[in-house]
């Protein structure tokens, strides 16, 4: 159901809306998300894969923008902290040169005011001797001044005479203190530095323009530095407090660095493209490293959500395409071994994959509501096949998985009846199982207890895990309560929950509920329950869940070995027996029409289609499809029938084996034929495994049907023909997966050959 549509963050013509309306849209879209999670049926997988894409392109636009922007603030700050400094230092240089050729103003000046006359000796004869004199000796003093002099109204003096070049500067445009310079000059032109001595001298001295240059050096790349003459403001007599270096004055990232003595200042002008390397390589670099974590972030979470919509629309076409299975586990009487049960357990058969076990797909099942459906077809499929096993033994329960989702659905009362009735399993026969971590409302509880008081069985699953309230349990009368594995593993590990197995085991008895302990693998564990009262059992040291053809023959071989015979076991006999007789019947004169067939461009010599046969048991026997499938499958099941593909398979080298791993290994067992051979195909000395390639994908720990044909035969010393058919009755037991496909009787697709 999908009741929104995609959720957009484009405006009606597909262009993405700017700014507010974004943000809006995110914020939309996640409220959309939230209410997905919270119920995923109201918003479809589609309208969640559109807000994700949409969402992420926003989101790693955003953080790619955001890096960019804080990657170019920091540079821009480092580069100007950088530049400041620089400024900070040559200024420090520049203003000891200052210092040192101030110096030798003062001496201009001590000249001027020790020589008696010296104004007047220097308005009537230009530059007098002793004049000059002094100038050399002062600009050898200096060495950072190319020359130093005295201007007057007649002209400037230097150490060798006039001085050429000197700028006019009228003695009153000079504040007492020092000044120099004109406006902003550049190294290499000629930079002047005066001081007014009185109202007609001004001593000056021209700077080094080499000196000059070394002080305002800065490396090549980082850009260039300046001398700056500040205009100075009336009154200012050069003694300024220290200024900031860089701040008022400077403009954009270049730093100004003012003399807290004179009105001068380095300005120092960053390189542009040192500039731009300085900013864009953290820019840069922000972006890519924004860019890297949105896209990781999102290819993670989109990776999980496509994990998630895939299994569950892949769930869904299982569904459709009625994949999902019953198997069945037994369920015994612990002190006679006798079955009294069996516990209905979702298997999927999957067309590539082989049979997946409920840990792969219920929980998603559960959380995308698929499970409703799925209970439906389990159900369905159990309650035809289990009919005669139901009926040759009426005291045996059948225990169905239901979730809180199913018992709140319309219908459930319905699906129940219409599945459930003297044809197949009669309502007296069937268990409803819930586990205990499910929390139940009101409404789920008052609808356990009208199916109860309508004669249906139930059972608390995993007791002991969650959190089941004793009021419920005494307004309900359970009918049995099963204590989870993770209890009866205790009794070997010897841990702290050790005692909670015996207070469940007491308030079973406390509340005269029968107790089923699940899990039971060890003959210990079947002991130490057995001698707490519990009767029920369900576990690999009993059977592991198993096909229900399967269990229709360990069920007779089960009633055979505890010495009670089945009340009704003749009927299971006869139905081996019919089982038989059609396969007699089939593969007689006016039997199933058997011939050479072409699949997929290869020839199967005398075999016939799935839906044929069917066809041919409903015309021969007068029975309905259901149980002529029923049939059809219990052919395969005793090994009457073989899948063409699956025989062919199982000899190629090309196709690939595997194991059911430990933790699968519920996927059907039967009598195990020949004993052991599983666990001896699977121990040290056993087939080697190996990870194979097949197209594109590799399926791990695996091997070639031949070798492990090859194998039964060398181990077992038995010819081809014989370990071939081991190896297939292993394969339908479910010990050994095809790693591609095990397909449905009923596939009209599939040849099967009679043997
Ligand atoms: P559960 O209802 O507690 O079923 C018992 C699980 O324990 C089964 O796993 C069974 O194969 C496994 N088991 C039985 N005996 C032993 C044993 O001796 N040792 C160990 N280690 N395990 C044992 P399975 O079939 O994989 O099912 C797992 C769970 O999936 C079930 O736990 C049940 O909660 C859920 N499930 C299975 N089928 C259905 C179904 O049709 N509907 C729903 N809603 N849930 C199902
Ligand atoms: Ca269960
Ligand atoms: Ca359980």
């Amino acid at each position: 159901m999908e009741s929104s549509r995609p959720a957009s963050v484009s405006s009606p013509d597909g262009a993405l809306r700017p700014g507010a309306l974004w943000v809006g849209s995110i914020w939309r879209n996640a409220a959309r998300w939230r209410t997905a999670l919270r119920s995923p049926h109201r918003v479809g997988w589609r309208s969640e894969l559109a807000f994700d894409r949409r969402a992420f392109v926003m989101l790693a636009t955003a953080a790619a923008l955001a890096g960019a922007v804080l990657g170019s603030l920091h540079g821009e700050h480092s580069q100007r902290r950088q530049s400041d400094a620089q400024a900070r230092e040559i200024g420090a240089e520049v203003e000891a040169m200052l210092d040192r050729v101030d110096l030798a103003l003062t001496g201009v000046e001590q000249w001027v005011r020790s020589v008696t006359g010296a104004s007047d000796a220097l308005q009537e004869m230009g530059c007098p001797a002793t004049l000059s004199t002094a100038l050399i000796r002062l600009s050898l003093e200096a060495p950072d001044a190319r020359g130093v002099g005295l201007q007057h109204s007649n002209g400037a003096c230097g150490p060798l005479g006039s001085y050429p070049g000197v700028p006019q500067v009228r003695a009153d445009d000079l504040p007492v203190a020092t000044l120099l310079i004109e406006t902003d000059r550049t190294i290499g032109e000629r930079t002047w530095m005066f001081r007014r001595i009185d109202a007609q001298a001004v001593a000056f001295a021209e700077l080094d323009a080499l000196a000059l240059q070394r002080a305002l050096r800065l490396p090549a790349a980082a850009g260039s530095a300046s001398l700056v003459a500040l205009r100075p403001t009336s009154g200012d007599d050069g003694s300024r407090s220290p200024s900031r270096v860089s701040g008022e004055g400077a403009e954009g990232s270049v730093s100004l660095w003012r003399s807290p003595n004179r009105p001068v200042a380095v300005r120092v002008r960053p390189n542009p493209s040192a500039r731009a390397e300085a900013i864009g390589s953290p820019a840069v670099t922000g972006a890519i490293v924004a860019v890297l974590l949105a896209g990781a972030g999102a290819a993670w979470r989109w990776n999980r959500l496509l994990a998630r919509v895939r299994l569950s629309e892949r769930i869904a076409r299982g569904l459709r395409k009625r994949q999902f299975e019953p198997f069945v586990q037994p369920q015994v009487a612990m002190a006679t071994g006798r079955c009294v049960g069996a516990e209905v357990l979702a298997r999927w058969r999957h067309p590539i994959r082989g049979l997946i076990g409920p840990g792969e797909f219920i929980e998603e099942a559960e959380r995308s509501g698929l499970v409703v459906p799925m209970t439906e077809q389990l159900m369905r499929k159990a309650a035809q096949r289990l009919a005669a096993a139901a009926r040759a033994d009426r005291a045996l329960r059948f225990a169905f998985n239901i979730t809180p989702a199913d018992l709140c659905r319309p219908g459930f009362v319905g699906l129940l009846n219409a599945e459930f009735h003297a044809d197949t399993i009669p309502r007296e026969q069937v268990v409803l199982e819930l586990t205990e971590r499910d929390a139940l409302d009101e409404i789920a509880q008052q609808r356990l207890v009208e199916l109860r008081a309508a004669g249906w069985k139930v059972a608390i699953d995993d007791f002991g895990t969650g959190h089941s309230s004793l009021a419920l349990l005494e307004r309900l009368r359970v009918d049995e309560l099963k204590i989870d594995q993770a209890f009866v593993r205790t009794v070997d590990a010897q841990t702290v929950n050790r005692p909670v197995l015996d207070a469940i085991t007491a308030l079973g008895r406390d509340l005269s509920v029968p107790l089923l302990a699940e899990g039971v693998e060890t003959a210990t564990q079947a002991a130490y329950l057995t001698a707490r009262g519990v009767q029920h059992a369900q576990g690999y040291h009993y059977a592991r869940p198993m096909p229900i053809e399967a269990f229709e023959r360990w069920l007779l071989a089960n009633a055979a070995s505890t010495g009670h015979p089945l009340p009704d076991g003749e009927a299971l006999a006869r139905f081996e027996h019919e089982v038989v007789a059609l396969g007699e019947a089939m593969r007689g004169a006016d039997g199933v029409c058997v011939r050479d067939r072409r699949w997929r461009a290869r020839v199967w010599p005398q075999c016939f289609v799935g839906r044929e046969a069917v066809d041919w048991i409903v015309r021969a026997r007068g029975v309905p499809r259901a149980r002529a499938v029923q049939l059809g499958r219990a052919l395969t099941a005793f090994g009457l029938l073989r899948h063409v593909a699956g025989e062919h398979d199982f000899e190629d080298a090309m196709l690939f084996y595997r194991w059911v791993a430990q933790g699968e290994s519920a996927h059907g067992d039967g009598p195990p034929v020949p004993a052991g051979m599983a666990a001896a195909l699977r121990g040290p000395q056993g087939v080697a495994l190996g990870d194979h390639r097949r197209g594109l994908a590799i399926h791990r720990g695996c091997a070639s049907g031949r070798a492990i044909v090859d194998w039964i035969a060398q181990t077992r010393g038995v010819s081809r023909d014989r370990a071939l058919r081991w190896g297939e009755q292993l394969m339908r037991e479910g010990r050994v997966q095809h790693v591609l496909h095990a397909r449905p009787f009923r596939d009209d697709r599939t040849l099967y050959r009679l043997i």
